[in-house]
């Protein structure tokens, strides 16, 4: 097998993963810093999708302990406290460093301070933006400072599996597929960095880029790690619903929308969050994705299934102007948002489970760093609006220094790779190459309908065994399926069946926690125990696998700044 060398492995080119390369380099420039990517570096990922903005306590009035408060009740007291704290604070750093280093121009007010925007969940207008398409200007200034540096680039290299070294106590090393020749490449590395990603795209409608698939948390589950607050799925109430026929389906419509007093309809033109939450459509994101799924469940449902948003009530023009950008899209799917009535429909937008890590970004397998969307526990229950974007910057500039400044320490040489395993790995991944074809559309079409109907948005322990009973029969199928050629260049049938692979596996995990979670917190709601539990008992999932059997045990919260009732603020 092809191998190649290099100090520092990240996989992932979107926020966490550039920072991290960036700051790894700043750092130590003599070290070797290779950034291996599914995509393009600058084309992929949920980054460079980022509309709203990015978190961070700027403005006179705020502060850090208001925004740390305001992600602590957002999470419903499941965060690790350490880590919003470390968020909230780096957020002031990191952004000065996008302005002022990496040339990122975000919009202004007349006086030249930043503009910072509302975002639900909220008490401060905190949230920085470059109009609606921040992470664009992100993205494409810190593409360019890489490309500046000596920073290594695997592009359409996708990672299959994490490596442990011979005596199983580190890592070794990364077994990964070059893309366009489908050969497999062994890269061994003094230290790995998993930013690959997470994103929920297993559910029918779902708002992250199509090279997400879960893989980061479905390799860091298979060589041993645990991952916590996996039941915590975001949806997000408005992704637009244009048929089955487009890939714009399920793409987010902005939360501005309800903000600037949008009305959602069901399908007899009534409005019906009232019903729900007495602020109506400004409701959480939670709360306005579960009562239009229940509107859904009644069947009070639009021609596609889903319900209407309204905004002609503002004034058509005034919804033209300020809104361009939505109502173009709408337009392109033959929707009139300014004048008329555009389906809409909750659409998975965000997890906020993942591998758990520590304030410095290392994990529990020595030489494996973790940032980004692929970690738990800085958001708890739910992620603000806006602390996505902070999350994957912080915590990948983290774990850049952290990597490099480990790297100088004594006996941080190259391990030796378990040949085993990797062997293993091979063979698994060459399986389906040698079997006749299976229906993988029809599998992904299950894996949908499972996720969407019965690991969604309003859950019960009936609907979470059948779907562990479900999961488990898609997991055997695809197990014996082929993809019906033995060409390995750019064969996406292939690929298709890897992301099912880690899709399949990622959702056994969400359900098992959800299963075992027996209350309703945040994005998680379980109609056969709507309630909260104790706060001040808090604890948070953590799902390890061994042998094939997944195991889902409950840790404290530990309250280290702040306990349930009390508050940073005066
Ligand atoms: C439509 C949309 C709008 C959003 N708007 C906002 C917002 O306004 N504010 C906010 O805070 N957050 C927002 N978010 C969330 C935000 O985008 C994410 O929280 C954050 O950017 C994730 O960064 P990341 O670096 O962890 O992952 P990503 O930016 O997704 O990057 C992951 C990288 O890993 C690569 N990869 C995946 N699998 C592999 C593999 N096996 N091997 C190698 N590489 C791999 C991908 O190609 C990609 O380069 C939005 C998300 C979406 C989808």
């Amino acid at each position: 097998m092809k191998t190649r060398t290099t100090d520092v492995l990240i996989l992932g080119s979107g926020g966490a993963g550039l920072f991290a390369a960036l700051h790894a380099h700043r750092r130590a420039p003599d070290l070797k810093v290779t950034v291996a990517v599914k995509g393009l570096l600058g084309k992929c990922g949920c980054t460079r999708m980022v509309q709203g903005g990015y978190n961070v306590a700027l403005g006179a009035g705020d502060s850090v302990e208001r925004h740390f408060m305001d992600t602590i009740a957002g999470g419903k007291w499941l965060p690790n406290q350490e880590l919003a704290w470390k968020l909230v604070n780096v957020a002031v750093e990191r952004i000065h460093e996008l302005e002022n280093e990496l040339g990122c121009f975000f919009d202004r007010n007349a006086d030249g301070t930043l503009h910072q925007k509302p975002f639900a969940g909220q008490t401060f207008d905190r949230t920085v933006h470059k109009g609606d398409l921040t992470g664009i200007e992100i993205i494409n200034r810190l593409s360019e400072q890489v490309w500046a540096r000596g920073i290594e680039r695997l592009e359409e290299h996708r990672a299959l599996e994490l490596i442990r070294s011979r005596d199983g106590q580190s890592l070794a090393g990364v077994l990964m597929m070059d893309m366009g020749s489908g050969e497999f490449v062994l890269v061994r590395a003094r230290a790995v960095l998993l930013a690959t990603g997470g994103g929920p795209t297993m559910y029918r409608y779902h708002t992250p880029s199509g090279d997400k698939s879960c893989d980061g948390m479905a390799m860091a589950l298979r060589a041993g790690l645990g991952l916590r607050d996996m039941e915590m799925v975001q949806f997000h109430p408005t992704g637009l619903l244009a048929g089955s026929q487009t890939r714009m389906t399920g793409t987010v419509l902005e939360e501005g929308l309800r903000g600037a007093g949008g009305h959602l309809l069901n399908a007899e033109h009534e409005r019906f969050m009232d019903r729900y939450d007495e602020r109506g459509e400004r409701a959480t994101r939670d709360i306005v994705s579960r009562g239009i799924y229940s509107e859904m469940r009644a069947g009070r449902v639009t021609p596609n299934g889903g319900v209407y948003i309204k905004m002609d009530h503002l004034g058509p023009e005034q919804v033209r102007r300020q809104f361009k950008g939505m109502v173009e899209r709408c337009a392109d799917c033959g929707f009139d948002l300014a004048g008329g009535l555009v389906e809409v429909v909750p659409t998975a937008h965000y997890m906020m489970g993942g591998v758990m890590f520590d304030e410095h970004c290392g994990t529990s397998l020595t030489g494996l760093y973790a940032a980004g969307e692929d970690t738990g526990g800085v958001h708890g229950a739910n992620r603000l609006g806006g602390n996505g974007v902070a999350n994957s910057t912080v915590f990948g500039g983290v774990a850049g220094d952290a990597i490099a400044q480990w790297l100088a320490g004594a006996g941080r040489g190259f391990a030796e790779p378990d040949a085993e395993s990797l062997e293993a790995a091979v063979v698994r991944y060459e399986a389906p190459l040698g079997r006749p074809a299976d229906d993988l559309g029809a599998i992904r079409e299950a894996l949908y309908e499972v996720m969407w109907d019965d690991v969604g948005i309003i859950r019960s322990a009936q609907r979470l065994q059948r779907a562990q009973q479900r999961l488990e029969e898609l997991a055997g199928r695809l197990a014996s399926a082929g993809v019906g050629s033995r060409e390995r260049a750019y064969n996406v049938t292939w690929h298709d069946w890897i992301n099912l692979n880690n899709l399949i596996e990622v959702s056994r995990v969400i359900t098992a926690a959800a299963l075992a979670r027996e209350n309703s917190r945040g994005a998680h709601f379980r109609e056969d125990f709507p309630g909260p539990g104790e706060l001040e008992q808090s604890a948070y999932t953590r799902v390890s696998c061994a042998d094939g059997q997944l195991r889902v045990t409950f840790e404290p919260v530990a309250f280290t700044r702040v306990r349930p009732g009390e508050s940073l603020l005066d």
